[in-house]
């Protein structure tokens, strides 16, 4: 990756002069480097410079000389393969050849006289490649606040603000209409093709919660088609013979594919083929097949609408019917909707544009409202599972094994008793996942409540559980678990958020925190009469970069992950029932501790600072001995408790609970929590040593320890890290003062996401060092702890 001539070594990590993105450390950057952007600028600055090699300027034009007048007098000097000329002013031109020889030729060539004209003839110059910035999302989002705000403010409440977002963004009669003849057309068409086959509008288009630029996804249903091909092969068979019984020529697409055995990719070629051939105005398709539902993308020009065409979709068709059932029967779901989701867009929280993304979309952004709402007191909407009840047998429906029943109409769902406003409603939201703890929750629609997720960390989930998620079908495998859990309401081994990354949720969980925040405060709920910005005004202002506080920057986050858990690890915690998050921060700890000593080679002093928040008796060798006595105390005691918690609430290891306050810290000590003089609890700390600079020049120690015979990426085998710090602590002198500092340990869980903190702080740092340091255990320790939880296991 050295050789990469495009990345740059900076005080804080790395820099791509390409992509102009700064990357924290190694593991970031190699994952930059074998991403789509980084790869398509290369291959568009190689395409660039291979043009600029094979072409001549020319310029001396008038505007009547065409482009092939031009290929046909420089043909002279080689194959031309393309001429590139400035239309609007008719001035200059790019020609370009197929051989580089020709444009020595060209070059070479005192003078070019063409139909008595004397051109001018240049090399190209040579250009650097630069990235063009495009017009940045930022600005957009804030042209879009800007025409927005002086109508918000102008009204009365928030109720009248929400009210008012619908109407401004939901689609039009017109558009409607226009949506439902483009459906029309591709209906005539592809039942030409695809006899008996039908297409059904799914999705934003027609769930009530469009926007005007939405896309239009379509589900092109084959069943019946497959049926009609059966049947003519079986006819054709007996007689051998050109037509169908019905009259429709079987001498069709339908006679180049056999649709009981084509793959989708397949069956989405010859629909992207029916769309560019007989479709007008139809362009830019393309069939994307490694999507999870592989879809076939197109644009249509004169409506200016990105369609997609996806089969084997029917879930989805059933989905959207459930939605439009919500807000038939809840009449504020819609102005909550339209409010979340344009909140959601301005802070850049949710829309993937090219369907694809680490950002949550919409669908699921709705499924959160609806949860929301399910679990608002009194409840706003029904649960899946109250709904099942109310429809009648007619409305019984399983697809693909799953259970979708709900009653077809609204009116067959009793109002809710709940009556509070739409200002109230979405100030509930927020606060409601401020402090949700999704790390340990799987959120379900279906039962309207957040399921553990231990029950889901286990492989082989015990029986009751998958029965009471999942009456019809049997589930073959859990759903993909990461930073947000969000089950699909009707196909139950579906995370409907398990493209989201880290990163996204946590941004997701920050805005909801600021936005709770701001609820709170009187600019939120009265208008100004000052004219100020006020109500959801404020909530709309563009998503900007949070200034990270001086001390948030040296915390390390260890975030409970799961999906990367080794499998005993996880079925212990499953087992450990409320007490996982105490088992794991303990875990946690250990390795920390293993780390910094076993690793890193840092010597522990006792404590030489006396923290009134702290117990003074908890000093480091207390610490370091309990934590493994804690962990197989936990483990004893959090057997005898299996007992799930309601999701939300504290909750730790039964014999060592914590009653302070209404989070999930504990102590890891496992002693009975004392509270400090003031009134947090305890916390392992660390007063660690260093007098190497073991961070410096890891990488190359660590190739060639191993000698090319494995390119283990950082911090995945301790051994090795090991070796590194000795070979850096044998060959590198001291350093003249050795660096020295705290490690203060601290678990959030109950009302937040799990995650154990690890906040640092230089105690003696007279090399001016710890920085450095830092930032080299921000990326380090996370990685190396999660290689040593595996490794215990
Ligand atoms: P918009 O297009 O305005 O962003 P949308 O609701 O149409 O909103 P899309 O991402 O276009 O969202 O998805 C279209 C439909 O496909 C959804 O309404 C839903 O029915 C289904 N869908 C989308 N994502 C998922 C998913 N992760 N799991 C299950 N179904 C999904
Ligand atoms: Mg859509």
């Amino acid at each position: 990756m050295e050789a990469d001539g495009d990345i740059i070594t900076t005080p804080r990590g790395f820099h791509c002069t390409l992509c102009k993105v700064n990357l924290p450390n190694l593991p970031s950057l190699e994952q930059h480097v074998k991403g789509r952007k980084h790869n398509t600028l290369s291959t568009v600055r190689i395409t660039r410079k291979t043009q600029e090699q094979h072409s001549v300027f020319v310029s001396g034009l008038k505007p009547n000389i065409s482009q092939s007048d031009l290929a046909e007098y420089f043909q002279q000097y080689g194959q031309v393969s393309d001429v590139i000329m400035d239309k609007d002013k008719g001035v200059y031109a790019i020609v370009q050849f197929t051989e580089t020889d020709s444009v020595q030729a060209t070059l070479s060539c005192v003078e070019h006289l063409m139909r008595g004209l004397k051109l001018r003839v240049k090399p190209r110059d040579k250009k650097d490649f630069k990235l063009v910035p495009k017009k940045k999302d930022n600005q957009n989002l804030q042209q879009a606040f800007d025409r927005l705000k002086p109508q918000l403010c102008q009204l009365v409440s928030v109720d009248a603000q929400m009210q008012y977002v619908v109407e401004r963004f939901q689609l039009g009669e017109n558009e409607k209409k226009a949506r439902g003849l483009l459906v029309q057309l591709l209906q005539e068409v592809f039942v030409e093709f695809f006899p008996d086959s039908q297409i059904q509008p799914f999705g934003s288009s027609v769930n009530t919660f469009g926007v005007h630029s939405c896309d239009l996804d379509l589900f092109l249903d084959l069943e019946n088609t497959k049926v009609f091909q059966a049947h003519a092969k079986s006819t054709t068979e007996q007689a051998r013979e050109g037509t169908s019984d019905d009259g429709r020529s079987e001498d069709s697409i339908l006679s180049d594919i056999d649709l009981s055995t084509a793959s989708p990719a397949e069956v989405l070629d010859l629909v992207a083929a029916i769309l560019r051939r007989c479709v007008p105005s139809v362009h830019k398709v393309h069939v994307v097949s490694s999507a999870r539902l592989p879809v076939v993308k197109f644009h249509h020009r004169e409506l200016n609408l990105q369609g997609d065409i996806t089969i084997n979709n029917r879930l989805a068709v059933r989905n959207t019917r459930f939605l439009q059932l919500c807000s038939g029967v809840e009449d504020r779901l819609r102005p909550l909707a339209y409010t979340i989701r344009h909140w959601a867009k301005q802070k850049q929280l949710a829309g993937n544009p090219s369907g694809a993304g680490s950002l949550l979309n919409n669908y699921a952004l709705t499924l959160l409202i609806v949860f929301y709402l399910q679990n608002c007191d009194p409840p706003v909407l029904r649960t899946v599972d109250q709904l099942k009840d109310m429809a009648c047998e007619e409305e019984e429906c399983v697809i693909e094994g799953w259970d979708c029943t709900f009653p077809s109409q609204p009116i067959a769902v009793p109002p809710s008793r709940n009556k509070q406003d739409l200002c109230t409603l979405l100030f509930g939201f927020f606060s409601f996942y401020a402090k949700f703890d999704f790390a340990s929750s799987v959120i379900s629609v279906r039962k309207g409540r957040a399921l553990p997720i231990t029950d889901f960390l286990s492989q082989n989930k015990d029986e009751e559980a998958m029965q009471e998620e999942k009456p019809t079908k049997t589930q073959l495998h859990g759903p993909k678990l990461g930073p947000l859990n969000l089950l699909d309401p009707f196909e139950l081994s579906h995370n409907v958020a398990g493209n989201l990354n880290e990163r996204s949720h946590r941004s997701f969980q920050r805005e909801c925190q600021e936005a709770d925040k701001y609820c709170r405060s009187l600019q939120y709920q009265r208008k100004s009469s000052k004219g100020k910005s006020w109500g959801l005004v404020r909530l709309f202002a563009p998503h900007g970069e949070v200034p990270k506080a001086k001390t948030e920057q040296l915390t390390i986050s260890i975030p409970f992950k799961s999906a990367s858990l080794p499998e005993v690890l996880r079925n212990q915690l499953h087992a450990a029932g409320d007490g996982f998050r105490l088992m794991w921060f303990q875990k946690v700890c250990c390795a920390v501790e293993e780390v910094f000593q076993r690793v890193l080679g840092c010597h522990f002093a006792p404590s030489a600072v006396e923290d009134s928040a702290f117990d003074a008796s908890a000093d480091m060798e207390t610490t370091s001995s309990s934590l493994n006595t804690s962990i197989n105390d936990s483990c004893d005691s959090v057997e005898s408790h299996n007992e799930p918690s309601p999701v939300g609430r504290a909750a730790v290891g039964a014999k060592r609970q914590l009653s302070s306050g209404s989070d999930a810290s504990v102590s890891p000590q496992g002693k009975k929590p004392r509270l400090a003089k003031r009134g947090r609890p305890e916390f392992p700390h660390w007063i660690c040593v260093q007098k190497h600079m073991v961070w410096a020049g890891r990488r190359k120690v660590r190739r060639e320890l191993i000698k090319d015979t494995d390119s283990r990426p950082e911090g995945s085998c301790m051994e090795l890290e090991s070796q590194v710090t000795a070979h850096i602590i044998e060959k590198e002198p001291e350093l003249k003062e050795p660096l020295e500092f705290k490690v203060q340990s601290e678990m959030i869980g109950g009302t937040e996401s799990t995650k154990a903190l690890l906040k640092l702080e230089p105690t003696s740092d007279a090399a001016g060092v710890f920085h450095d340091f830092f930032h080299f255990l921000e990326a380090f320790l996370p990685k190396m702890v999660e290689t040593l939880l595996e490794k215990e296991h």
